[in-house]
């Protein structure tokens, strides 16, 4: 086994192999329009890797060379690729029933599913619990379903003239990239050009620990953040249909972590001012976090609550959005209008619900939850050693995410200039030594596969290191 195959510089174990990655790259090259990637830059500034196949936290190129896939194919593969046990549930469902419309029409991958999530999602004492499903396929579409919903529940009660029109969500905030979630969103990298399409937001500042002053501690950072969201429900009062955040990480924003006691006052907030809380868990549900759901830190239970990535162990799009009873009535009704006519042609799709279902077996036959509390602990020993790197600002860790914030001087005011591009170099030095981060600007992150081992660690660790050398060495 070849751990450390260099991807760039060629020198790998086979010349065929070599010759392949070669080829497929001229092809890809040629048809392709990769996402999220300035397209000029492939392949000389931005490497372009060709994978013929995973195994577990591995990406293997066609010269048989090992990556390590430190960032779970962007977030989503939790099992590690190819897990057998999902495999096989695909490869059943596949010969019993590849997919049907799901309006109207009813399979046991659907339903089983929905009962299985119903049971262990968030729970609040003194709340009815999370007792619908609603599919839908991807991460972005969810949300959508999410926004509308809430939107369209005030429609029903109040009619047309409902001026609860808005919605509210966090500085620093993602949760996808079509018009809807984009218009929730506030990275300006995936939002400034479409900015005049987008529906109107309000954004509250984010309870974000990094953006703490000096000598306020992060819990105080969050009361802080919530006060401020305070004042914002009150100047609009009654024109709020719901606020959606990503609880404890906003993953896309940059690893940023808050305290859990944020998610516990937006909790009452949102209930003062009967607006719907969503909470986006689409990257930190399935154990990311440590519990199961990141809420679950706040002993918080949403009014809706959007899944995604992890749902099917990474293996296939599928989105759900659970939501309470309250929701579900304020749509009965004899008219169709008032009916959630929301649809996708794959909504529901039986090969997703069986990985997922295969994906929740994993959970608990493997002890998952239990094994990622060890692993973070390494993760966290391994992490304080790379926190001593003079270029480093911050090292944070929620449960199996763990991120470095690259600075200067090493300090929260003396960020990089951005044209240095030093995630970028980063990003090249790892994939260079067989480990694929994809750093969020110069922030580096661990998000691995929950099946990583001591060894894979090791290299993740010691890579992220020569990594942050060689892309500071120009700084
Ligand atoms: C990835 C992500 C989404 C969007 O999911 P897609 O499947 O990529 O559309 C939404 N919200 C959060 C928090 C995410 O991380």
């Amino acid at each position: 086994m070849k751990t450390h195959a260099p991807i760039i510089n060629d020198s790998g174990p086979s010349d065929a192999g070599q010759d392949a990655a070669g080829r497929w790259r001229a092809r890809d090259l040629a048809v392709l329009w990769h996402p999220c990637t300035q397209m000029r830059e492939h392949p000389d500034t931005l490497p372009l890797l060709p994978v013929a196949r995973g195994e577990g936290a591995w990406l293997i190129g066609h010269d048989g060379s090992r990556t390590l896939d430190a960032i779970s194919s962007w977030w989503t593969n939790i099992h590690g690729h190819c897990e057998p046990r999902i495999a096989e549930a695909i490869a059943r469902q596949a010969r019993t029933l590849e997919h049907v419309i799901l309006a109207g029409v009813s399979h046991a991958p659907a339903v089983e599913l929905a009962e299985r999530l119903l049971a262990i999602a968030p729970r609040q004492a003194g709340r009815a619990p999370l007792n619908k499903v609603f599919y839908a396929d991807n991460g972005s579409a969810g949300v959508e379903v999410a926004l509308k919903m809430a939107f369209h529940w005030f429609r029903n009660r109040d009619g047309h003239d409902s001026g609860r029109t808005k919605f509210v969500a966090l500085e620093n905030g993602y949760h996808g990239e079509t018009i809807g979630a984009l218009s929730v969103g506030d990275i300006p990298l995936y939002r400034r050009v479409y900015a005049p399409l987008l529906v109107e937001c309000l954004f509250a500042p984010s309870p974000d620990a990094y953006l703490a002053a000096d000598g306020v501690d992060a819990a105080a950072h969050a009361e802080a953040a919530a006060d401020a969201l305070a004042d914002l429900l009150d100047r609009h009062r009654g024109d709020i249909c719901a606020l959606i955040l990503e609880p404890r990480v906003q993953c896309a924003g940059g690893m940023r972590m808050h305290d859990p006691v944020y998610l516990k006052r937006v909790r009452a907030l949102c209930d003062a001012h009967e607006v719907f809380l969503i909470a986006d868990e689409i990257a930190v549900g399935f154990g990311r976090t440590g519990p199961m759901f990141a809420s679950e830190d706040s002993a918080v239970m949403p009014d809706l609550l959007c899944l995604s990535k992890g749902l099917t162990g990474g293996a296939l799009p599928l989105s759900a959005v659970l939501t309470t009873q309250t929701v579900y009535d304020g749509f009965l009704d004899d008219s169709r209008d008032r009916a959630f006519l929301h649809s996708h042609s794959y909504t529901g799709n039986p090969l997703a619900c069986a990985a997922a279902l295969a994906s929740l077996d994993i959970f608990a036959s493997d002890e998952v939850l239990a094994r990622n509390r060890d692993t973070s602990k390494t993760m966290r020993d391994l992490a304080a050693g790379i926190g001593r790197h003079r270029h480093v600002a911050d090292v944070r860790q929620a449960g199996m995410i763990v991120a470095f914030e690259l600075s200067r001087d090493g300090d929260k005011r003396t960020p990089f200039d951005p044209a240095l591009r030093i995630g970028l170099r980063a990003y090249r030095a790892a994939l260079g030594r067989g480990v694929l981060l994809r750093p969020l600007g110069d922030v580096l992150y661990w998000m691995p596969p929950y099946c990583i081992d001591a060894a894979q660690l090791l290299q993740l660790a010691e890579v992220t290191l020569a990594a942050i050398e060689e892309a500071t060495a120009c700084a």
